[in-house]
């Protein structure tokens, strides 16, 4: 009996991980970062892949640390698959290992090719050091949240489109079909966003956490964050009083939250505002909501357009 307990333990231990899983079920095995790189993964890969992220359900990317066995695994694996841009600041480190161990090792990082925004740096003398270091390697603020653009999402579905087809040619056509299917779904979204942007009557807007840069870009809007560039942040009193004077000059009685954070801070100005908080998923993860009510990347964008939009009227 302690014996057929201890296989079974040991079954429980070593049996599991997702290259074996995906040896049995036949399926390319991908490690994702985060959940947006996971949902792209997904999108392009399909039936064909088995996709396993490494910042679990509900965790803020920006405090998450990698384990011992995140790092193992990653280094086992054949494919790794992240944002860049210095967005995981524990990415180089972990890549430069994997290779050094392990042949097969491919990486991909997505947002490759994409011209970077500067990052404001307004709120960035508190404590989140990760963030700050992530943004120094890349040799200057940039802002690393590119997947939040519609179109940047294309630019790395088809980042990772092109490196799968690469590894697995056989398989090409239909990553190119899945791609094509996908990108006509997210450029609809952006030009129905286009147009409903285009009739608001404001263009600022208030988040906790300052990670839509790409998407006011793309819409002609501007955040304004209480937070800074990370959800670690702490927003002084300062910043807070020259956004409650920006709400009543521009009429904005909604500031926005991460749903990962907390709306604490969203909340305090929305009541000296008369207005109130809502959420505004930056899509660093889903909460526990989203995942239940089968919320992807598309939905969660679509909420965001119709919750932005409605604010900005
Ligand atoms: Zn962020």
């Amino acid at each position: 009996m302690k014996k057929i307990i201890y296989i079974f333990a040991l079954f429980l231990l070593v049996g599991c991980t997702n290259e074996q899983q995906a040896e049995e079920t036949g399926k390319i095995s991908v490690i994702a970062s985060f959940y947006p790189i996971a949902d792209f993964v997904e999108r392009v890969g399909g039936d064909l892949v088995e996709v396993e992220t490494l910042v679990g359900a509900g965790v803020d990317p920006h405090g998450w640390e990698m384990s011992t066995q995140d790092r193992n695994e990653i280094e086992k694996s054949s494919i790794f698959i992240y944002n860049g841009s210095g967005f995981e600041h524990w990415a180089d480190d972990v890549i430069e290992s994997a290779k050094e161990t392990n042949t097969d090792f491919v990486a991909i990082e997505s947002s490759q090719g994409l011209t970077l925004a500067e990052g404001h740096s307004h709120s960035h003398d508190h404590e989140d050091e990760a963030h700050e270091e992530a943004h120094d390697r890349e040799g200057g603020a940039y802002d690393a949240h590119t997947w939040i653009s519609l179109p940047n999402a294309v630019h790395q579905m088809e980042v990772i489109k092109d490196a799968l087809s690469e590894i697995y040619p056989e398989h090409a056509e239909e990553f190119s079909s899945n791609f094509e299917k996908e990108r006509d779904a997210f450029l609809a979204l952006h030009e129905r966003a286009l147009e409903a942007f285009e009739e608001v009557k404001r263009k600022d807007f208030i988040v906790g956490h300052e990670s839509f840069g790409y998407l006011a870009k793309d819409y002609g809007l501007t955040q304004h964050g209480i937070e800074g560039a990370s959800s670690l942040g702490e927003p002084d009193p300062k910043r807070m009083a020259e956004l409650v004077e920006l709400a009543k000059e521009t009429g904005l009685t909604t500031i926005f939250y991460d749903p990962l954070g907390s709306d604490k801070i969203a909340q305090t100005i929305a009541s000296e505002i008369g207005g109130e908080a809502k959420e505004l998923n930056p899509l660093e993860g889903r909460t526990q909501e989203e995942i239940d009510a089968n919320l992807d990347y598309l939905a969660i964008m679509q909420k965001n357009i119709n919750a932005l939009s409605e604010a900005l009227e």
